[in-house]
């Protein structure tokens, strides 16, 4: 058993190949898709436990798909992790303003995504198990 399935949104092959070892390594599945139309489609087929979402993206960027799926009731409860590689001031806020519940920068700082990634699991852990009373 995997501890979830976590959609992947780059089009970096470094980053691609990084960011798959470490989901690997936490055992958890790795979905990839390497533009932003792509990335919305599989959000909304596959229904992933989180997302990791590149704003620079081909076809569609970061910021849109983020919006797109945030506005689909469906979709709009997985938590989105922006990757934030500009060093521009306002991306970050741009990101947050899109939908997106949390950002991580670029280049990827592997610790700190970890523990990124797992905050927002966590949430979810305890959220579900909360004893229900009766
Ligand atoms: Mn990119």
């Amino acid at each position: 058993m995997s501890n979830g399935r976590i959609l992947v949104i780059e089009d970096n092959r470094d980053n691609i190949t990084l960011i798959s070892d470490m989901l690997i390594s936490m055992n958890y599945e790795a979905i990839l898709a390497y533009d932003g139309q792509r990335g919305v489609e599989i959000a909304a087929a596959e229904k992933p436990d989180l997302i990791l979402m590149d704003l620079s993206l081909p076809v569609l960027d970061g910021w849109t798909a983020t919006k797109t799926i945030k506005a689909n009731p469906e979709l709009n409860h997985i938590p989105v992790i922006a990757l934030t590689a500009h060093a521009m001031p306002g991306d970050r806020e741009r990101a947050l303003e899109a939908g997106c519940d949390d950002y991580a920068s670029k280049p990827i700082d592997r610790r700190k995504l970890i523990r990124t990634i797992l905050a927002h699991r966590e949430g979810r852990t305890a959220l579900s198990s909360r004893q229900v009373p009766d």
